[in-house]
C-alpha cells in the first residue's frame, strides 16, 4: 500500500486536540448527530466521520460498547460493526466515486491507535494518483472538500439505502434551496398547487446527493451545489411510503430559470418560505436546516 502523507494529523497525534474522555462514547450520547457528524446508528455499532481525516470521505465504523479490543466484543456487534462497514463503502463509491478503500484497525497504543482504549475502524477512500499529490502539499490541508458537505452526501446515501428499513419504502432525494445572492429560498409550486421543496426519484446507481441537484437543475432551473445536509421526511403517496433525503443546497440561475420563476418555481425570504411551505413537516425541517447553517428565520406567531 502506498502511505498517505497527512501533516495535519500532527495536530491530532502531538496531543493538542486530545481530550479526556472518550470522544467515541461522548459522540453518540451528545443528542445532535448532524453536529457530531454520526453518518448512520445501528443496534450496536455507528459510523461517523473522521475529524481529522487522511482523505475525503475517512470515516470510522464504532462499537457504542467501549472495548480496547477485537475480542472483548460479542458476535452480534462484530457483525453490525463489519455490515456498517460494508454499508459506508457502498455508499462512498456511490456518492464520493471513490477506486478503492484502506480498511483497517489499530488495536493498541503500539499500533498507532490514537484512541486506544474505544476500538474503531478506519474507512479511508482512495483515488488513483491521491497519494501522489499529496506529499508536494505538505504542512496544507488537501482535504478538497469540507467535511460538512461529505457529511451531507454520505449521510443521504445511507439514509435512501436498506439498512435497517422496512422493505418497500421507495427512496428519493430532494432540496431545500439557497440562492445567497437574493438572500432567497426557492420552493416549487406543484401541479396540485401546494407549496413544496423539489425533490424526485433516484436513478439506478445515481449517487441521491446528484439526484438532488438533477431535480434542482430540472424543476427550477437552478445550478446547484451541496453545502449541508437537511434531514429525512416520509410520507405516503399513490399507496407507497417514500422517505426522502433533502440536503441543502446553494445555487444560482441556469439558462431555463426564468421559465420557471414566478411559475412553478417561487422565491421567498427565508421566513416568508416558511410560511408559505404547504406541509408542517416540511416547514419544521427547513427552520431547523437554515437556523443550523446560521440562515435567520424569524417567525411571526
Ligand atoms: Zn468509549
Amino acid at each position: 500500500m502506498e502511505r498517505l502523507w497527512a501533516p495535519w494529523r500532527l495536530r491530532y497525534v502531538e496531543g493538542e486536540v486530545r481530550h479526556r474522555g472518550c470522544i467515541f462514547c461522548e459522540k453518540p450520547a451528545a443528542g445532535d448527530d448532524v453536529r457530531e457528524l454520526i453518518l448512520l446508528r445501528g443496534a450496536r455499532a455507528y459510523l461517523i466521520m473522521n475529524l481529522f481525516p487522511y482523505n475525503t470521505g475517512h470515516a470510522m465504523a464504532v462499537p457504542f460498547q467501549h472495548v480496547a479490543d477485537l475480542a472483548e466484543l460479542d458476535r452480534e456487534t462484530t457483525a453490525e460493526l463489519f455490515e456498517l462497514v460494508t454499508w459506508l463503502t457502498v455508499a462512498q463509491r456511490r456518492a464520493l466515486r471513490c477506486d478503492g478503500f484502506n480498511v483497517g484497525l489499530n488495536l493498541g497504543a503500539v499500533a498507532g491507535a490514537g484512541i486506544s482504549d474505544h476500538l474503531h475502524v478506519h474507512i479511508v477512500p482512495r483515488w488513483q494518483g491521491d497519494a501522489n499529490f499529496m506529499p508536494i502539499l505538505a504542512n496544507t490541508m488537501v482535504i478538497p472538500e469540507l467535511i460538512p458537505v461529505t457529511y451531507a452526501k454520505l449521510r443521504a446515501e445511507l439514509e435512501v439505502s436498506s439498512f435497517g428499513r422496512a422493505e418497500g419504502v421507495v427512496p428519493q432525494a430532494g432540496a431545500i434551496v439557497w440562492l445567497p445572492d437574493e438572500g432567497k429560498l426557492a420552493l416549487r409550486r406543484a401541479a396540485d398547487g401546494t407549496i413544496v421543496l423539489p425533490k424526485g426519484h433516484i436513478e439506478p446507481g445515481e449517487a441521491a446527493y446528484r439526484a438532488a441537484l438533477r431535480e434542482v437543475a430540472e424543476e427550477q432551473g437552478l445550478v446547484g451545489e451541496v453545502i449541508g445536509w437537511g434531514g429525512v421526511l416520509e410520507f405516503a403517496a399513490g399507496g407507497r411510503p417514500r422517505r426522502v433525503a433533502y440536503l441543502l443546497v446553494q445555487a444560482r440561475p441556469g439558462a431555463d430559470f426564468e421559465r420557471h420563476v414566478g411559475h412553478d418555481t417561487l422565491l421567498f425570504e427565508p421566513s416568508e418560505a416558511v410560511e408559505a411551505l404547504t406541509h408542517e413537516d416540511t416547514r419544521r425541517l427547513v427552520i431547523k436546516t437554515l437556523q443550523r447553517f446560521g440562515i435567520p428565520v424569524v417567525m411571526r406567531s
